[in-house]
């Protein structure tokens, strides 16, 4: 049973939280409840601070190891008990965001339109990128697909993060990003995490993302590189 509150996956937008340190241990601080996103599905691990009275101790990362939320903190220490403020940098996590939301929207596009499906996706504080296996891609096609994500953003799509059966989920295959869908869902449990951009896109998700696409302005096309004989990357950044 993972002892801390994940709130990041309710609410993407709490930028703070009260909280009880749990824990304090060579890995890091394990606290009741956290607002600090702890890296994986391929975005970066939030940065931020716990503020105790009128103390300011620096959180340079979290990240998840056997389920549990570590927080690595820096010029101060803590013990358990002690009551906490967990403040994620707010502009850095929004950002990153919109970066993610960006990158289903090119997915999606990848999917629905080439059926291609994307092989790996990351997302850190300054730039995105996907990667996908494409023989037929170039630089100009990927030029067309950021620019086509750019304008399907700014068509303001309502964002929804919501729980769902596994065994409903399973029933759209198209929810799945995966190419062997048998060996992937032995691993599910008994609900999965769905991120719904309305009329776009729909799939398996762990992360976070803005509540309307309008919010991530514009989607800029950075690089483009060809990976071997197969293997291609888009890089974006909003
Ligand atoms: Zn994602």
């Amino acid at each position: 049973m993972v002892k801390t509150e994940l709130l990041y996956l309710k609410d993407a937008y709490l930028k703070e939280t009260v909280a009880q340190v749990l824990e304090v241990t060579e890995d890091g601080v394990i606290f009741d409840k956290t607002v600090f996103y702890p890296g994986g599905g391929g975005q970066i691990h939030d940065t931020g601070a716990v503020i105790v009275g009128d103390k300011r101790i620096n959180v340079s990362r979290a990240f998840k190891k056997g389920g549990e939320v570590y927080h690595i903190i820096e010029g101060g220490e803590l013990s358990s008990g002690e009551e906490v403020i967990l403040r994620i940098n707010w502009d850095r996590r929004y950002r990153i965001m919109k970066m993610h939301t960006s990158l289903h929207i090119i997915g999606a596009i990848m999917y629905f339109d080439y059926n291609v499906l994307i092989t790996g996706s990351n997302i850190y504080e300054e730039y995105a990128r996907i990667d996908f296996p494409m023989k037929g891609m170039n630089k100009e096609l990927a030029l067309s697909i950021v620019a086509k994500a750019d304008s399907i953003a700014k068509e303001g799509h309502e964002v929804r993060t919501y729980f769902m059966p596994t065994k409903e989920a399973l029933k759209h295959r198209e929810y799945f990003r995966v190419a062997d869908i048998s060996k992937y869902a032995k691993y599910l449990g008994d609900e999965v995490r769905i991120v719904e951009i309305v009329g776009v896109d729909t799939e398996l998700d762990g992360g976070t993302h803005v509540k309307n696409t309008k919010e991530i302005g514009e989607i800029k096309f950075l690089k483009y590189e060809s990976k071997g004989s197969k293997n291609r990357r888009i890089y974006i950044t909003v």
